[in-house]
């Protein structure tokens, strides 16, 4: 094998082989050198462990040129939900509805008025755009968007709480996940926790022995992925908000979730919204924009007005503040909650989650039929489920579903999961029971055929 290593083709001969000379379109000749090396590098590396290696210049360009063409493909790729969680953080929670993708493109490819007062031909400002309909759609005086409700959260209590203390039941030392832990947020802002109650109880007393002449704030934190059951207790709001009232204290509240209309009507328990956050109310409400609300990607703050132009006046704005096509997408999804019923029908995250079992029994024998017809090898059989909504919300909340239960006499589940997984479409399924599961809830019209031909194949290889 050492042998081999003299002959190995030079970086220049590989340069001016015609099917790299082509990378230069995309690549410059600089870069292009140093992916060959790196090509080169690897093939030395495993002659000199005995590894045997084609050397020609046919074999060793042909290597180089699959390396140049995966430095070119994304690594942000679409994926096929078919796990039921609806609002899946790790596959990119809220999808968004046609009109907000259809904002979003128009203010990614013209020039708009994103800081422009159209009117007086003067600077304007980017918080303007979502300003009235969060106020028509929550009852709040104003409104500001940020960039996600972690951000949110840390503008407030920069804001509001530096070397202050901020009081907060043990009961909401929330964990949302990707470590991020309330308590350890609070802190990072230079506030100082000051922890009241137990962990399943806190009265108002709690709260009012808590208070001391350091208080700067206290807050709620909605427990929106754990819910504590059994002997609890928890302060009403309005009490809370009179209370932190009564010794001139502002009353925070991070909704988590942030629903704007009650979800009861498609099958869910009751959640607070946010307008009744701020009837009972609260100075300032947070809450995420790719959560149940089904936007893009934001910390949206509503509340009072004195303390939004508070925030408005901090200098970490700047650095916490959202994109154009966010602003445009936000308020393209916000406009269609003007009608909770075109919001149900259009916006897929509330479409997904009003969706029956019925409902998904009937999507489950479309794919079933079409499965069928490419393979009949398939052992396939719809049964009931429960998806999840997901995202830190309604947590243990069951969505009664129809699974697509998928077997195969020549593949296992974990290599049929692996295979769909890795496809071009990279499929994500659910393995229960020794089987792959597809739960329907989340699987879009379009991806049916996707599926059916990536099962074909996964079976064949
Ligand atoms: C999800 C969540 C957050 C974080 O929101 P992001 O928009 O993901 O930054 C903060 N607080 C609560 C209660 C949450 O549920």
């Amino acid at each position: 094998m050492k042998k081999k290593l003299s002959q190995l083709p030079s970086v220049d001969l590989l340069l001016e082989q015609e099917d790299i000379k082509i990378w230069q379109k995309n690549y410059t000749r600089e870069l292009i050198k140093e992916k060959i090396k790196v090509v080169q590098d690897g093939i030395r590396a495993n002659l000199l462990n005995d590894v045997d290696q084609d050397v020609s210049v046919e074999a060793v360009s042909q290597r180089v040129v699959e390396f140049l063409a995966q430095g070119v493909e994304p690594s942000l790729v679409p994926a096929i939900n078919a796990t039921g969680t609806v609002l899946h953080t790790n596959l990119g929670r809220a999808l968004l509805a046609e009109e907000a993708l259809d904002e979003m493109q128009a203010a990614g490819e013209s020039f708009s008025n994103l800081e422009y007062d159209i009117d007086k031909g003067k600077r304007g400002s980017r918080y303007v755009h979502i300003q009235n309909i969060l106020r028509e759609l929550t009852g709040a005086e104003d409104a500001l968007v940020v960039n996600n409700n972690a951000a949110a959260v840390l503008l407030i209590l920069t804001s509001f709480a530096q070397r202050k203390e901020v009081l907060i039941s043990r009961g909401e030392l929330v964990e949302i996940g990707g470590s991020f832990r309330i308590p350890d947020v609070i802190e990072s802002t230079g506030a100082i926790l000051h922890e009241v109650g137990s962990t399943n109880k806190t009265h108002i007393k709690d709260y009012e022995k808590g208070i001391n002449e350091e208080t700067a704030a206290l807050i709620r934190v909605h427990t929106s992925n754990y819910r504590l059951i059994g002997f609890t207790e928890a302060v009403s709001d309005r009490d809370f908000v009179q209370l932190a009232h009564d010794h001139g204290l502002p009353a925070f509240n991070d909704l988590g979730s942030g629903l704007l209309f009650d979800l009861q009507k498609l099958g869910l328990s009751y959640e607070p919204t946010v307008g009744e956050m701020i009837e009972a109310d609260y100075d300032l409400v947070s809450f995420s924009g790719d959560k149940l609300l089904g936007g893009p990607q934001a910390g949206i703050i509503v509340g009072k007005k004195s303390y939004i132009e508070k925030l408005k006046s901090s200098p970490l704005l700047r650095a916490l503040r959202t994109d154009k096509a966010t602003i445009a997408a936000l308020e393209a999804t916000l406009r269609l909650y003007l009608n909770p019923e075109q919001a149900i029908e259009k916006i897929p995250t509330l479409k997904m989650i009003s969706l029956s079992r019925e409902d998904c029994a009937k999507k489950a024998q479309v794919l079933k039929e079409k499965i069928e017809a490419r393979d009949s090898d398939f052992d396939l059989k719809i049964e009931p489920g429960y998806s999840q909504v997901g995202g830190g919300a309604y947590p243990g909340e069951q969505l009664p579903t129809s699974l697509l239960r998928i077997e195969h006499p020549k593949c296992n589940e974990s290599r049929l999961e692996r295979e769909l997984r890795l496809s071009k479409n990279h499929i994500i399924a659910r393995i229960d029971d020794g089987a792959v599961y597809f739960d329907l809830r989340t699987l879009l019209e379009g991806d049916y055929d996707l599926i059916a031909e990536a099962l074909a194949q996964a079976v064949s290889n």
